[in-house]
């Protein structure tokens, strides 16, 4: 491969995704403390929480206090997602700087859940791109399943494309690329972003891959050659999908960084610190993670110790 970049950036998404699929509801002061962590270990970009209902998702029902208690944190964005205008007006409330909206290119799954096309759902984000604005907050937007989804199989380009114009037409340039059902194969995650960096040079892109068929790697990697350099990841590969049967977790953070670390593609993360956070995650949660390197440990710390 020789298309790959000198540098990416990662966004942990584990306190989010990750957190957001467990049993076991974390403490507050446990999540502002794992939120230290992954500052110190390196991260620019943090998925902190999201502003849904708390019946919906009990989980996530104190992020506004994770952000309080967090503050600014100076160069490094701390990211919530959001489900509409009173997820904006949370945001304000607890000094939340960036919230992301999201909708699903699956126009079935759409259509039952909001019983709006993707491209209303879209367009009924104006509001919300307005109130950021006005408040400083910036905002970004995420499609899910923009490869295949369990209801149409693969998601036509077209389709994608027309969620993504909605997206510019509201003012939000910023895209998420999500493939939670982990239904993407690489040689279709390449072609799609080739396409949309040619097609809308004012984009900026994030790619999100679900490890459910063991091809979230591989997908980075082909991503990685149509010249995308911004991923999300898990630590300790934490999360799955409500709505995906067998759903697995985001990509593991550690597999990703062993990969960079390996390859020279900079980060600017430390993956020793951050296995150590996917080992006290893993006994916070009392299961076993889905993590390559949290099981073997890196190629050279088992070279060292043979000696
Ligand atoms: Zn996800």
């Amino acid at each position: 491969m020789n298309n790959l970049p000198s540098s990416i950036t990662l966004c942990e998404v584990g306190l989010r995704d990750g957190l957001q699929n467990e049993k076991t509801l974390l403490p507050t002061q446990e999540k502002v403390s794992l939120l230290r962590g992954l500052i110190d270990a390196g991260f620019k970009v943090i998925e902190v929480g999201s502003f849904m209902h708390p019946k919906a998702v009990p989980q996530m029902a104190d992020t506004d206090e994770v952000y309080k208690a967090i503050g600014d944190v100076p160069g490094v964005e701390l990211r919530a997602l959001i489900p509409n205008l009173r997820g904006v007006q949370r945001a304000v409330d607890c000094g939340c700087k960036k919230v992301k909206l999201n909708v699903s290119a699956s126009r079935q799954h759409n259509l039952k859940n909001l019983n709006m096309t993707p491209e209303e759902s879209v367009a009924g984000f104006a509001g919300c791109v307005q109130a950021a604005k006005e408040n400083g907050i910036a905002i970004s937007g995420s499609i899910s399943m923009p490869f295949a989804s369990p209801w149409e199989g693969r998601t036509p380009v077209e389709d994608v494309d027309s969620i993504i114009q909605a997206y510019l037409d509201v003012g939000i340039t910023e895209i998420s690329l999500s493939d939670a059902s982990g239904m993407a194969i690489p040689n279709q995650v390449y072609q799609l972003c080739t396409h949309v960096r040619e097609k809308y040079p004012e984009a900026t892109w994030w790619l999100h891959f679900h490890n459910t068929r063991g091809l979230a790697m591989a997908n980075i990697l082909a991503a990685m050659e149509a010249g995308m350099t911004q991923f999300d990841s898990s630590f300790g590969g934490l999360g799955g999908c409500p709505f995906v049967p067998g759903a697995a977790g985001n990509i593991s953070t550690e597999d990703v960084l062993n990969l960079c670390d390996e390859s020279n593609i900079e980060t600017g993360v430390d993956i020793v610190k951050v296995m150590e956070l996917s080992k006290r995650l893993r006994s916070l949660l009392d299961h076993d993670l889905d993590s390559y390197i949290l099981r073997a440990g890196r190629a050279k710390d088992l070279i060292l110790s043979n000696h």
